[in-house]
């Protein structure tokens, strides 16, 4: 069996080390009025250890840090996105960029990615990464959609899923919901029926007035994990602090 360890750096932003291969997903290294990760940032983008690659799901702030990881020293690092993000990453100083659409697939090393679908504010993916007879489901922060039951049946043995829970709304825009919530996200591991399921995007916050005026989210995993125990039995909930790793 070949090892697997998940370690969340803080958000959405994760490392995901596939037997040596580590894949950084969502880059997230610093905070701006209104966004705030609200708990440590586990590792500066200075310090992170070596990368076979880094997927970028989609081109807000909070998970497409690039101006911070334009620290990392590697510039021939692979980057596998969203399609249309690649100027971007090139403008940071990293060219070996693929843009992808839902069911394109990279080579990230010895990790291939494969684009799935996604639902958000903006146009995003989330991803299956695989190495050997490992695989990882990363859930960026879309909305729980019909179409994940195509990623169970192209990948019906799933070892984790990393899936967003905050069920993100937008006061603004009356109370539209961009991200799915903690019991959505218990129905996409019963979907999914992932070994393990660790929760992501939620300890974010906007700030005392970005929280009252602008964002409506939850900002605790307990939510979840009761919710998985209740609709995907077969999966272990598994909430890690930052920097926790996860060892499968
Ligand atoms: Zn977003």
């Amino acid at each position: 069996m070949t090892g697997l360890t998940i370690t969340r750096v803080c958000h959405s932003c994760a490392l995901i080390d596939m037997a040596g291969a580590t894949i950084l997903t969502d880059p997230w290294f610093s905070e701006k009025p209104a966004y705030h990760p609200g708990e440590p940032i586990a590792c500066p983008p200075g310090q992170l250890p070596p990368l076979a690659g880094v997927f970028i799901s989609h081109g807000h702030y909070d998970h497409c840090d690039l101006a911070a990881l334009a620290a990392y020293p590697d510039k021939a690092v692979p980057f596998a996105v969203k399609r249309g993000l690649g100027a971007k990453v090139r403008a940071a100083g990293f060219a070996n960029v693929t843009e992808l659409d839902p069911w394109q697939t990279a080579q990230l090393g010895p990790v291939t990615i494969t684009a799935a679908p996604a639902k958000h504010l903006v146009p995003e993916i989330t991803a299956v990464m695989q190495r050997a007879e490992r695989t990882v489901f990363f859930g960026a922060d879309t909305l729980h959609i019909p179409e994940f039951a195509e990623v169970a049946s192209r990948f019906p043995k799933i070892d984790t899923a990393l899936l967003p829970i905050n069920g993100l709304r937008i006061r603004p825009l009356l109370n539209k919901k961009v991200v799915m919530d903690a019991d959505e996200a218990a129905e996409l591991a019963r979907i999914l029926r992932p070994s393990v399921a660790v929760p992501i995007h939620y300890r974010f916050t906007g700030g005392p007035l970005g929280d009252r005026l602008i964002l409506k989210h939850e900002r605790s995993p307990g939510h979840f994990i009761e919710a998985i125990a209740k609709r995907a039995p077969g999966t272990d909930g598994r909430i890690l602090a930052p920097g926790e790793p996860l060892r499968l």
